[in-house]
Order: C-alpha cells, then structure tokens, then sequence
C-alpha cells in the first residue's frame, strides 16, 4: 500500500491542493493525515472538504481541538487563537461534527502508530530531541510512529545500541524502512517552519518499506490574499513567504 502522509494542512488550500497534485503523480492509494487541518489559514472547510475526498485516515491536532472546543484557547499564542476563533465561526455545522470525531491516536496497519505529537502524548508534545524519542522508543511496541505538529520534516531512528539518530529529510533518495524502528515527520502541508516556504510531505510505500520526502512549491500569495480578505493576523501572512 502506498500511502501519501500529510500533516498540518493549518487551512491552506493552495498549498494541500499543489500536495495532493504532486502525491497524485507520485502515485497513492490513501491518504494518512497527522491532524491541524485547521487553524492559522484561511480555508478550514474547503481542506476538511478535499481531504475527505480521498480514502483517508485522519487524527486530530491540538488546532483541530482549539476549533471545536476540546483544548483551551489560552493555551495557543495570541495570533493561532485569534485564529482559531475565526474558525469556529467559519466552520460548517458537520465539519465541526466531522473534528470532534477524530480519534487523538492511532495503532495502524499492525506496525505503525499514528499521532500528532507522540505516542505518549498524542496531541501536544514537540517531538524535536532524541532524549525524548528514545524514552519512546522504549515504552511503546511501534516499528514506525508517524508524527507532525512541530512542522519539521524529521526522522529519528531507533539503533540496536539504544542510541536515536535524528535526521533531516532527503529529498534526493528514499528512507529504507526496513528492519527499522523510527519517528517519522512529514513536516507541514500548510504552514512550514524550516526556512523554506514550501510544502512539506511524504509518501510512505509499506510493500516495498520506503519513505520519501517531498516538497511542493504553492501560490503562497493566494492564501496569504485569502488571509487579508478574512482579516488573520499580519504575522500569520507573513510568515508563509519565510517558511517559519
Ligand atoms: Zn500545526
């Protein structure tokens, strides 16, 4: 099964639009989406909406649950909750139906387990340091945990030695899954924090145990126009040229 992985999409249609087109020529079968589909952005129903177009598996993101009311607003910075109260507003009666269903976490296709933060702590924690992804590595039973919410596209690999090594993506050739245990992040569709503006995903082959990083550039301008026409914060808009 080839499956393209996306996460926080954050409401960008342009940028999920330019993904799905590129994972579409790449080839796959279903999508797995890593939660966030909302907040930040200026599209939250028309991404729910594309998203569930395809055969997909979704879990939900802290934004998700700041839109429909499940995590407290003051939690987030300033703009994001300004932001997500704009969504609350904007969203449709059923795709509020559809966020406040989605399951936190996930144990899928027997091996993979699926979150948006991690394993331990599936909706909030900042998975960036290998200290904390060999404390995971130890107490959960996963060959692959696949993860977002820090908008960076990351592997951690799990080594017989009891050492993680952190990686960054290799657009160029594939990780060879094999054999492995990792943390895998596919970085943000919506709203990238590397220093490069474009969006970030990937395609994971289970037959043939390769994960691929992708990225696609977007019109940024496009959903930056849509965001001043909805009136989100200024360094919100801002900061999608940046890609931080
Ligand atoms: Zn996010």
């Amino acid at each position: 099964m080839r499956y393209a992985v996306i996460s926080d999409i954050h409401s960008n249609l342009a940028a999920l639009e330019a993904v799905l087109e590129d994972a579409t020529i790449a080839g796959f079968d279903e999508l797995i989406c890593l939660g966030d589909l909302v907040g930040y952005g200026p599209d939250p129903n028309a991404c729910i909406a594309l998203i569930r177009s395809y055969p997909h598996h979704v879990i939900a993101g802290n934004h998700d649950w700041g839109t429909i009311g499940k995590a407290d607003l003051q939690i987030f910075n300033r703009d994001a909750r300004i932001a997500l109260n704009w969504t609350r507003a904007e969203l449709t009666q059923e795709y509020r139906a559809y966020l406040s269903e989605l399951k936190t976490s996930q144990p899928f296709d027997d091996s993979i387990f699926l979150s948006h933060g991690s394993p331990r702590n599936p909706v909030w924690e900042y998975l960036v340091d290998t200290g904390a992804a060999l404390s995971i590595f130890e107490d959960y039973a996963f060959a692959l945990a696949l993860v977002g919410h820090t908008h960076l596209p990351l592997s951690f690999t799990y080594e017989k030695s009891g050492n993680v090594i952190l990686g960054g993506a290799d657009y160029d050739r594939p990780v060879k899954l094999k054999g492995k245990r990792m943390i895998l992040n596919p970085g943000s569709v919506g709203q990238p924090r590397d220093m490069n503006p474009d969006a970030s995903y990937a395609i994971l082959d289970t037959l043939s145990g390769q994960w691929w990083y992708r990225r696609v550039s977007y019109p940024v301008e496009e959903t930056q126009a849509h965001m001043r026409e909805a009136d989100l914060p200024l360094r919100l808009i801002a900061r999608l040229e940046h890609g931080r």
